[in-house]
């Protein structure tokens, strides 16, 4: 089979891209530019079985009207296509023009695409995220498939609304595209929690501060000594789940017949700064000098907080989640071995 992934270099797609080679799929990956296109057929070299073909498109920027057209064009091919460009930043200078319309456009855009020119495509996997479906401040006490985020555009223009909205939107215009064009291809949509996991290989050689996914930082925080003189806050968020895990489900919701038309949501437990603090201090004795003394430590998840339901991910696509510290675990070592390159 022959696979589509967009943002290609991302920390979610690096490991899609590992689990579909895994897999024996053939890939064509969209990236932002040829420099990053290299680096990216370079981390996989090693794991590319010798009769797997992997390639790159350059497409600059998704908001762009049109931007998937000449690939779809060009790649007639294709049997799916794993949408997971999206920015994922915490501040916006401009909410609209930097976050909404790229993860808008960019899904509506890919669809419309798909539609025009690739008509063997038979199923779109995209990267949603929790953020469509928790609804804070009135939380559910048990959130599963069925909830939606009910922020408004208005909300989404407040930096601390912008990145949580464009994901309900983006995911809402695609649910919305499916049913008023009825295409021949079909939608799943995996609403992954907070992501902890293994550093991409394709990561840029600039510093890590500044090449780390959003998600990831507080790890390297951690790590780095940040946070010795006073552990931040873990709140708004409180549930994580490994990217292995979020990477498998993408595989799975694209090739398994019932995965068609559903979303999940995927969730591999509770977490919690501190938690996360007490996880390196027992793996990592050399770096208990980085961290907060285990005095300021006391953990932050609120008992009261809302519970998940992840039993779609584990009865339709059989994900088995790994648990906080086999994450964090191999999380710090990437950061660690990473530093050493740097
Ligand atoms: P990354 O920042 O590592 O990946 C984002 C990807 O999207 C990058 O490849 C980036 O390219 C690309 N991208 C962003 N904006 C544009 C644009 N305007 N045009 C073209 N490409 C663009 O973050 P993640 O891997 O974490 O995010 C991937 C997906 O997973 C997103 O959809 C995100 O919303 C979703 N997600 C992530 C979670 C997490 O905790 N990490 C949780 C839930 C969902 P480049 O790096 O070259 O700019």
């Amino acid at each position: 089979g022959r696979v589509f992934l967009t943002g290609g270099t991302g920390f979610v797609a690096s490991h899609v891209l590992d689990c579909l080679l895994d897999h024996g799929f053939d890939v064509v990956v969209s990236v932002r530019s040829q420099e990053k296109g290299n680096r990216m057929l370079e981390s996989i070299a090693s794991k590319k079985k010798p009769d797997q073909q992997v390639s790159f498109v350059v497409v600059p920027n998704i908001a762009e009207e049109g931007a998937f057209d000449e690939v779809l064009k060009q790649y007639n091919n294709l049997d799916y296509v794993i949408h997971t460009a999206s920015p994922y930043q915490l501040s916006f200078a401009d909410p609209v023009k930097e976050c909404l319309d790229p993860a808008i456009k960019g899904t509506t855009g890919v669809l419309k695409s798909i539609h025009a020119y690739a008509p063997t495509v038979k199923r779109v996997v995209i990267t949603s995220s929790s953020a469509a479906i928790l609804n804070p401040p009135n939380h559910r006490k048990v959130y599963d498939e069925s909830s939606w985020s009910e922020v408004t555009w208005e909300q989404a223009m407040e930096p601390e609304h912008t990145y949580r909205a464009s994901k309900k939107f983006a995911e809402k215009s695609a649910w919305d595209f499916l049913s008023t064009v009825s295409p021949k291809f079909d939608l799943a949509t995996i609403n992954n929690t907070y992501t902890f996991g293994p550093l991409p290989r394709s990561l840029p050689p600039t510093s890590l501060a500044e090449g780390i996914n959003t998600s990831n930082k507080r790890i390297l925080d951690l790590v780095s000594g940040n946070m010795r003189s006073g552990i931040q806050p873990t709140a708004p968020v409180f549930t994580f789940v490994d990217v292995r895990d979020v990477a498998l489900a993408h595989v799975r919701a694209m090739t398994r017949p019932e995965a068609g038309g559903k979303r999940f949501y995927m969730v591999g437990g509770f977490f919690s700064n501190p938690k996360i603090a007490g996880i390196i201090a027992k793996n990592y004795p050399e770096l208990k000098e980085k961290l907060p003394n285990e005095g300021k430590c006391k953990d932050d998840v609120p008992e009261d907080h809302w519970g998940f339901d992840n039993k779609r991910s584990k009865e339709v696509l059989g994900i088995r989640y790994r648990d906080l510290e086999e994450s964090v675990v191999d999380t710090v070592d990437s950061i660690l071995e990473m530093m050493g390159r740097l």
